[in-house]
């Protein structure tokens, strides 16, 4: 049995990955590896954070690892706040401050384009290979539903009428970001990853 760790304390999500994986992987937290720092996310790019944290536990803990990094990218924005989505309104801020930041600095504009992007870094031996998932859609002029998390309420998904706080978690997780970029890597690990056909 192959042993894997997702770079994450968040067990949802680690049980959400753990569904998602071929038989052969068996998927450990960073609990169970005894990694309870936190690890530094100090690049300036979604691809270098996630390499960061895989390389990290790769680095000091021996195990091949997946991590992953979200942002939001708006187009009117330049792209912010992007790789800083977490703490766009400050170090300490919570989500409902980041969202009215955001709805504050895109009052100006006519341009509400927005996407979600995340990427996931999967080291292996010495090789690190990246997936993605973007999700393309608008930010709306108020919150709209109670769901989701983050800029959820604020995130009206292309082609939908509902924002992602209005989706159930199964309807969300087929057109996320981050449910397209677990299935870009369960695809690839399925195929047998790096010692199978890619
Ligand atoms: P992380 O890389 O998954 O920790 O995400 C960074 C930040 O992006 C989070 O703190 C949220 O503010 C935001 N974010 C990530 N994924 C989502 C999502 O699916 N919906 C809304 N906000 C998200």
């Amino acid at each position: 049995m192959k042993e894997l760790v997702f770079a994450t304390h968040n067990r949802n999500k680690l049980e959400e990955i753990r569904q998602m994986l071929p038989g052969g992987i068996h998927l450990l937290s960073l609990d169970e590896i005894g990694c309870r720092e936190a690890i530094p996310e100090t690049a300036p790019t979604l691809e270098g954070n996630a390499r960061l944290k895989a390389q990290y536990v790769r680095d000091r803990y021996g195990y091949d690892c997946i991590a992953d990094d979200t942002g939001l990218e708006v187009e009117a924005l330049g792209g912010a706040p992007g790789v800083y989505s977490a703490r766009y309104a400050g170090v300490q801020a919570d989500a409902r401050a980041n969202t009215d930041k955001l709805l504050e600095a895109l009052q100006p504009y006519e341009n509400r384009k927005a996407r979600f992007r995340t990427v996931i870094a999967l080291t292996e031996g010495g090789t690190c290979r990246f997936f993605e998932g973007v999700a393309e859609g608008e930010i709306l002029t108020a919150p709209k539903g109670n769901g989701g998390f983050g800029y959820d309420p604020v995130f009206k998904p292309a082609g939908h009428s509902r924002s992602f706080a209005e989706l159930s978690r199964d309807e969300k997780n087929k057109i996320s970001h981050r449910g397209k970029a677990f299935r870009a890597m369960q695809a690839y690990m399925v195929a047998g990853g790096a010692s199978g056909p890619v």
